[in-house]
């Protein structure tokens, strides 16, 4: 299993990086990102200390761990140049928070992540025909989430997605130890998207080459 989406205590996630990672690890993951939430007044706090941090669990507990941060509640206008920032802080995995079904984040956030050198636009909700068309083009991976709220949008993401032929990725947004991936919520997500597992191979192939590309 491969989770490019999650927080621990760097912002409002309940675990530390350490005991995250462990978590994931015994539940077979082979690479997760840590994507704590960041703005412009704690990105280059948190982004160093979870290199740091991503590096010692790497070579200690045996499992891939990149890296990452997921920009939240940016004003479009700026998320490109704030991509461009997280990249030199050495962010090797950019999310942007899109605009869930369930938050009132900016209008304009979906269509500015898109063309904006990120991995990953996260549950980007009621995305647009002319956004998955875009998303198809710049290549970035649009989310199917595992989370509660944020999912409700699944199947419409899923849908245009195939239908389009934009990349998508399945991600967790785990907050708390019980959010972490398993077989059963994979299958969950996978009926309540009108996804099939065949969706789900070409999924992990595409999380696989987000990973490849952080090298
Ligand atoms: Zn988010
Ligand atoms: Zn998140």
């Amino acid at each position: 299993m491969i989770d490019l989406h999650t927080h621990s205590l760097f912002s409002d996630g309940l675990l530390l990086p350490s005991e995250l990672v462990y978590r994931a690890k015994v539940n077979g993951y082979e690479a997760i990102a840590l994507t704590d939430h960041g703005d412009l007044s704690t990105i280059d706090f948190v982004i160093p200390r979870i290199i740091k941090i991503s590096k010692e669990l790497t070579e200690h507990f045996s499992i891939k761990v990149l890296p990452g941060i997921e920009l939240t509640y940016v004003p479009p206008s700026r998320i490109s140049a704030m991509v461009k920032k997280c990249r030199s802080l050495g962010a090797k995995i950019v999310v942007i928070h899109g605009q869930s079904p369930v938050e009132p984040v900016p209008p304009g956030t979906n269509r500015a992540a898109i063309s904006s050198g990120a991995d990953i636009l996260a549950h980007p909700g009621h995305i647009t025909e002319e956004e998955v068309k875009l998303a198809k083009k710049t290549g970035i991976c649009l989310e199917i989430t595992t989370r509660n709220g944020h999912n409700k949008t699944n199947s419409h993401v899923a849908g245009l997605s195939k239908k389009f032929g934009a990349k998508m990725v399945l991600n967790t947004d785990t907050h708390a130890p019980e959010d972490i991936l398993t077989p059963e919520k994979i299958e969950e997500t996978l009926k309540t998207s009108n996804l099939t597992k065949q969706d789900y191979e070409i999924m992990i192939k595409n999380s696989k080459e987000v990973v490849k590309k952080t090298k």
